[in-house]
């Protein structure tokens, strides 16, 4: 073969190669493109799920709020009688109250009136100035800042008797553990 016909054939191999390469790139990155905005989609959607479910945790957030501040209020002023002879009030979670024998709810000054006591139990809420607030019997400590019910853990070293009133003035708060 004669070497302008074999410099051509070379400039023909050359340029068909050259010219395979450009397409396969060419096909794979519109392929590779493709898969781009397919995973940019997917993106976009889970952003989207995101937010929403942030917005429903948010509202979550917001009625747990709203259900705490209910709580702290019936517990601090609606307090529940089981329907037997005690003279005892009781705050909804206390052990003591059973609803199977049916009950009342009372707002706690009313029951205070009608001659009920709190259960010492369950913490049952105390009107503030009421007689009970005076004679109330609560637990002190020679050391500690707290006051407790009887027979709470702190007492073993020592048990000093107070009225909650006299511990409340004497900046004593509630002890944690017993909630008195
Ligand atoms: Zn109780
Ligand atoms: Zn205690």
């Amino acid at each position: 073969m004669a070497t302008k016909t074999k410099v051509i054939i070379s400039y023909i191999l050359i340029f068909a190669f050259i010219l395979y390469s450009s397409i396969s790139i060419y096909f794979w990155s519109e392929n590779k493109n493709s898969e781009l905005s397919s995973l940019e989609n997917k993106v976009k959607s889970q952003d989207t799920k995101i937010t929403s479910l942030e917005k429903e945790s948010n509202d979550y957030r917001v009625k747990n709020i709203g259900l705490k501040i209910q709580t702290v209020f019936m517990d601090n002023n609606i307090v529940l009688i089981n329907s037997d002879s005690a003279k005892i009030y009781h705050k909804y979670n206390c052990v003591n109250y059973d609803t199977s024998g049916g009950f009342y709810a009372y707002n706690v000054n009313a029951a205070v009136s009608q001659g009920y006591l709190p259960c010492s139990k369950c913490s049952a809420p105390i009107p503030v100035n009421s007689s009970i607030e005076r004679t109330y019997m609560v637990y002190v400590t020679a050391t500690g800042k707290k006051y407790h019910s009887d027979g709470c853990q702190y007492l073993s070293k020592s048990q000093i008797p107070i009225s909650l009133k006299s511990a409340t003035q004497n900046g004593y708060s509630a002890c944690s553990v017993c909630h008195p």
